[in-house]
């Protein structure tokens, strides 16, 4: 065959391929093209799962006359007109692909009003008609009959009514979540499916979490809202307590887009590390705004993934915000209602990525945080003086002992009962963690330094992070092409695998710029030192040292949770008490 330039209608049916996958992209683009236009309020008509109709009407500002057509030809786009436009770009769509490709595979329909009058124009099989006068109000209705009906191979691939109905709810869904400030109405085969009011209040837009993802999640998360020069997270994540057997309840926002990234995932991940059980994933609903200049947008054909100038900040930035906030997670903490304002990032974290945050400006050596706890006798738990005045503290106070392992208590509520193991061991997990500053970290020298070969890529990216290293504890050098020497290690970890720890702590480079297996490593010896410095099980326990317990408990930061996640405490109020004894009816 000779080389021949493919006919327009051709090469969008071609675009379709990668930018029409099912009627959810195509419940997707449009949704984004309404709310690029500012629509307040959009709804939605389905009719077999997208594959019959898709409906699109908004009410945002519309297409004029003269470009409604243009708005169906290809690379035509009202969004950006040049390279730097595209590097700062905030709207969701600047392609100018989506109305093109989806009208060469279906029979579709735009009426848009901008000013006086509405107009309305046809594309079927790539002919468009001339824009008639039509009825409508300012905004836009976009019609998609009949999805695939001249790209058969195409409609085959498609799945039964209820599964791709499934996937535009998760799509509507997701940017009902992005945009809580907008209206949506849904539904499919004429029956309502999904109704949201505009949320513009902290209550209201609870409450569309609540509609879109349960409100067992809702009522119990944390609010996070944290700011530093440029770059802001702000969303809901959900206690420890609250978590899934998957990662299916996590969504990530950048500047208004819902993408999925290694980066971000990782940094709540690594901030949970501590407060999950293992094995379970955590719930959250994030949102990231920064410069648009940071991030680029453009790097999926779907635009789901998106990649960031500087990983290693944002991931620093995201899992410190999400740090801070679930240290909140003690009794008496904050619950639902949002986490005081503090301005915490007084530090420029792009300079110390890896900060551990720590209480105080004191921070002496791990042996020297230990030396309280070395036997029960010298723990600081007798003779504290209760809290005096207003109501009962948190957790009460102290009644009784049960089996040598539960604390009994009571407080405001009614019957609190706490696993005093699992409570002491937090209590000391917390003060270790808060004596140890990675930075501060006692190096020690290998006796017998160990060689390693690794690729030559490898190798270039430990010698480029050699600062990097440092910062870890370590020293890695290069010795050749393709091997490396490691010299130091940080003293704590002297029983650990080195050469494992520098191949992983590598793979962590390659991956996402950092690595936080030092920190993770620490901390699950400073875990296991924890462990075996609490409270065994059968020790009796005087009523002032329980209550002494209760009180550190109420001081400690993560206290709600084990090191391995399982709470450490529960409440039975009163109501459930009386309802036991059928009290009352
Ligand atoms: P893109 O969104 O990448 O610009 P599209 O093919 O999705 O490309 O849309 C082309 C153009 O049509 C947009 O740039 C916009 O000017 C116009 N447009 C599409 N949908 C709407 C809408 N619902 N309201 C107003 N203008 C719209
Ligand atoms: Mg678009």
């Amino acid at each position: 065959m000779p080389i021949r330039q493919l006919p327009g209608h051709l090469i969008n049916q071609i675009a379709a391929g990668e930018v029409v996958e099912r009627p959810a992209s195509v419940v997707k683009e449009l949704l984004e093209n309404s709310l690029d236009a500012g629509a307040r309020a959009i709804s939605v008509d389905l009719m077999a799962g997208g594959q019959k109709l898709i409906r699109i009407r908004d009410d945002g500002s519309g297409i004029p006359k003269e470009e409604i057509s243009l708005a169906l030809s290809r690379h035509a786009t009202s969004k950006i007109s040049s390279l730097e436009d595209l590097e700062s770009v905030v709207s969701l769509g600047f392609r100018g692909e989506a109305l093109p490709s989806i009208a060469s595979v279906s029979r579709m329909t735009l009426v848009s009003r901008n000013g006086p009058n509405a107009w309305q124009v046809e594309a079927d099989n790539g002919r468009l008609s001339e824009p008639v006068p039509a009825a409508h109000p300012i905004g836009t209705t976009v019609e998609v009959h009949d999805l695939f009906y001249n790209t058969p191979a195409r409609k085959k691939f498609l799945r039964t009514e209820r599964t791709e109905y499934t996937h535009i709810d998760k799509w509507i869904r997701r940017l009902a979540l992005a945009r809580p400030d907008v209206a949506f109405s849904v539904t499919h085969n004429r029956r309502a499916t999904l109704n949201l009011k505009a949320a513009n209040d902290d209550a209201s837009r609870l409450q569309r979490v609540a509609k879109l993802c349960g409100d067992a999640f809702a009522s119990q998360v944390l609010t996070i809202s944290r700011e530093v020069e440029s770059i802001a997270v702000s969303g809901w994540i959900g206690l420890p307590t609250f978590n899934r057997s998957q990662a299916d309840m996590q969504f990530w926002f950048v500047n208004g887009r819902s993408i999925s990234d290694k980066t971000l995932a990782h940094a709540v991940r690594h901030a949970y590390r501590d407060v999950l059980f293992h094995g379970r994933y955590p719930a959250y609903i994030l949102h990231l705004s920064m410069d648009p200049a940071l991030v680029d947008a453009n790097a999926h054909p779907a635009k789901h993934e998106v990649r960031f100038r500087d990983s290693r900040t944002v991931h620093g930035f995201i899992t410190q915000a999400v740090d801070l906030a679930l240290r909140d997670t003690k009794p008496g903490g904050q619950g639902v209602s949002p986490v005081p304002s503090t301005a915490f990032f007084t530090r420029d974290m792009r300079q110390s990525p890896m900060a551990l945050p720590t209480s105080g400006a004191i921070r002496p050596a791990v042996a020297e945080a230990m030396s309280g706890y070395q036997t029960l006798t010298n723990m600081p738990m007798t003779e504290q003086a209760l809290p005096s005045g207003e109501t009962a503290p948190p957790l009460g106070f102290a009644i009784a002992q049960l089996a040598g392992v539960y604390v009994l208590a009571e407080n405001s509520h009614g019957l609190v009962v706490i696993d005093m193991h699992a409570a002491h061991e937090r209590i000391v997990y917390e003060k270790l963690k808060a004596s140890f500053d990675i930075k501060e970290l006692i190096r020690q020298p290998l006796l017998v330094p160990i060689s390693l070969s690794v690729s030559d890529a490898e190798a270039t990216i430990a010698e480029d992070s050699a600062e990097y290293f440092q910062q870890l504890g370590m020293t890695v050098d290069r010795s050749g092409p393709s091997t490396l020497v490691v010299r130091e290690i940080p003293a704590l970890l002297k029983q650990s695998d080195a050469e494992a720890l520098v191949r992983d702590v590598l793979a962590d480079f390659q991956e996402s710029g950092t690595s936080s297996r030092v920190e993770h490593v620490s901390h699950d010896i400073l875990s296991t030192m924890a462990c075996h410095h609490s409270i065994r099980a059968n020790r009796i326990m005087t009523i002032p040292e329980m209550n002494a317990l209760l009180r550190e408990m109420e001081a400690t930061e993560h206290a709600d949770q084990c090191n391995h996640g399982r709470p450490t405490w529960t409440n039975i109020s009163m109501a459930e008490l009386d309802r036991l004894f059928m009290r009352g009816q």
